[in-house]
């Protein structure tokens, strides 16, 4: 169901007002914008909001990631999520829709993309127009307005990005069904002093932490969920290993052969992640994970509730 963005109860959609709170629903271009009254209000939300427009807006007037890159790696993240054929799925931050393209096709029962940047959003509401089964909507990732809703839940590239991870790794616990698989990308060992504007990064917000595959076990954990598989993936020539590095002919053996395989700039990132990770060190990491356990606050503690004390 889907809450009140602003009291988080729940409410008659089709109303487009909450009738507990008086939160109502705005609409851009047929585009729901399910953000809360106080983030509306806000002047930090207004400032993250203004970076990932433009953000958005920058990527969609030339790709800042290389495309190759991008269209392999959505292809590997479609693979993590199996067993979606009739299942209500829902990709938190779709960009410019990398993943959304397989996802369609599918099966799904429906699917939901959220994103705060309206170009993306606007540019894949024209692409799947006439489509009934997949919607776009705004909301802000830490603050998902929905409860028990979706079958899975897919985020790459937002657990780096937003403010606090809590408040996302709450709403997307909340989000989804008991038994629901959460499919989230992150860098893994980065370092983020490249997104200072010392290094002439444009944007005030980037990402804001890093990831190892124990920071990540915990957090995960800790609001219900139960890591199931952990995917490397992110593979680029620059970054071989080490050990091939001090082989000069082995290493120029192995460049060779790759280069002529993989004949473009990145387009090796679609190597089998296997021989990608002997080979090149992953630039991300993707935990499968299934909610076994609805998450709340109680009694100065996170509790991980029983299925017959599921409450909102
Ligand atoms: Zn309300």
């Amino acid at each position: 169901m889907i809450l009140c963005p602003d009291c988080r109860d729940t409410f008659e959609f089709s109303l487009g007002y909450c009738d507990k709170c008086h939160w109502t629903l705005d609409s851009d271009d047929g585009i729901n914008v399910l953000l809360s009254n106080s983030d509306k209000k806000s002047a930090m939300f207004s400032s993250y909001k203004d970076n990932y427009d433009r953000i958005g807006n920058d990527d969609l007037a030339e790709r800042i990631q290389p495309e190759i890159y991008l269209k392999n790696q959505a292809k590997k993240l479609f693979s993590y999520c199996d067993n979606i054929k009739d299942k209500d799925v829902c990709e938190v931050g779709v960009g410019s829709g990398g993943l959304v393209q397989h996802l369609a096709t599918a099966g799904c029962r429906s699917v939901l993309g959220i994103d705060i940047c309206m170009s993306y959003l606007e540019r894949l509401k024209k692409r799947y127009q006439g489509k009934d089964n997949i919607e776009f909507t705004m909301a802000n990732a830490e603050n998902l307005p929905f409860y028990n809703q979706f079958d899975t839940i897919v985020a790459s590239d937002v657990l780096e990005h937003v403010l606090n991870v809590g408040n996302f790794l709450f709403g997307v616990n909340h989000a989804l069904r008991t038994g629901g698989k959460f499919v989230v990308r992150v860098p893994l060992n980065e370092d983020i002093n490249v997104y200072s504007k010392f290094c002439d990064c444009q944007y005030d917000y980037v990402h804001l932490r890093n990831f190892n595959k124990q920071t990540l076990n915990t957090l995960l954990k800790s609001v219900g969920f139960k890591i199931q598989k952990i995917n490397y993936d992110g593979y680029l020539l620059y970054n071989t290993r080490e050990y091939l590095k001090k082989y000069d002919k082995i290493y120029t053996y192995y460049e060779k052969k790759l280069r002529s395989y993989y004949k473009k700039d990145c387009s090796e990132s679609a190597i089998n992640n296997t021989i990608g990770r002997l080979l090149m060190k992953p630039f991300e990491m993707i935990a499968v994970c299934v909610k076994e356990k609805e998450a709340c606050w109680k009694d100065g503690a996170i509790r991980l509730l029983d299925k017959n004390e599921a409450t909102l």
